[in-house]
């Protein structure tokens, strides 16, 4: 099977209300370096009105950061067949990442700055709570090294060194992992909540992480890992992807690692 035959469906969590910080750049780079591998690529826009058949069909998830208010009219939204449906998805291993607000509505709960808890999907084990209005939000540029160990080991195998992430958040919700593995380790910027150093989560082939950037266009390979991962579970093959220029991106990594302190690691 050649890469013409493989179509990748992207399914887009509520874009008109989830797309307060930019987490659409994730959506385009997704597509456009899938395109440039030559897979036929479509958005699916899993707005209110999307019906379960559609959250059934798409191959890959990407959910954005919200503000307290959307999120919550998502969740009024996100329950039962639909729930179910997303539910089903993830722990069947569809790839995704979500970001910020995204995550917070997958965990058990988020306790926003003013107002009644939102009960989330508890897909991932962890709580989000927001401290109140008073509370410094978490806000700057964050790096972290991917430590949950099955994306790392193949990241690793991809880059040929650990994967670091750069990224952007800004955030006042606090999360408090459970069991679920971390995504990664800070090594500057805040992260899950300022205190124990961890970013993120990963749970089958789902990341969540507090990174915004968006993260994608910032991390080309982890675009590239949801694609590959995603056509391989739709087709049950191997797909070696080839190789794209990401100079431009790399020099911008170079650039922050540079401006962050951190250069030693700019291994990538
Ligand atoms: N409303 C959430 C918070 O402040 C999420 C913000 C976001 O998605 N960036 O924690």
């Amino acid at each position: 099977m050649n890469n013409q035959q493989m179509e990748l469906k992207i399914g887009w969590l509520y874009p008109t209300l989830m797309s307060t910080y930019g987490d659409r750049g994730n959506v385009i780079c997704i597509q456009q370096r899938a395109q440039w591998q030559g897979f036929n690529v479509q958005v699916i826009p899993l707005d209110l009105q999307a019906s379960v058949t559609e959250i059934h069909q798409v191959d890959l998830l990407v959910g954005g950061g919200a503000q307290d208010r959307q999120q919550e009219i998502v969740m009024r939204d996100l329950k039962g067949a639909k729930a179910t449906a997303l539910r089903e998805k993830i722990e069947a291993g569809t790839p995704g990442v979500f970001t910020c607000g995204a995550p917070q509505l997958l965990g058990h709960y988020y306790e926003p700055a003013l107002g009644q808890r939102i009960e989330g999907l508890g897909l991932f084990d962890f709580v989000s709570k927001h401290p109140g209005i008073e509370a410094k939000r978490c806000i700057g540029n964050v790096v972290f090294e991917i430590t949950a160990s099955k994306l790392a080991e193949e990241l690793t195998a991809m880059l040929g060194k650990p994967p670091v992430i750069i990224g952007f958040e800004n955030h006042g919700g606090r999360t408090y992992l459970g069991k679920v593995e971390a995504l990664g380790k800070v090594i500057s910027g805040y992260g899950n909540n300022g205190e124990d150093g961890m970013e993120g989560a990963f749970f089958h082939n789902a990341i969540a992480t507090y990174s915004h950037g968006p993260v994608l266009p910032k991390n080309p390979f982890l675009a590239d890992w949801l694609v590959k991962t995603a056509l391989q579970q739709k087709y049950q093959t191997n797909v070696e992807l080839k190789s794209l220029d990401d100079g431009l991106a790399m020099q911008a990594r170079e650039a922050m690692f540079k401006k962050l302190g951190v250069s030693e690691l700019a291994a990538y």
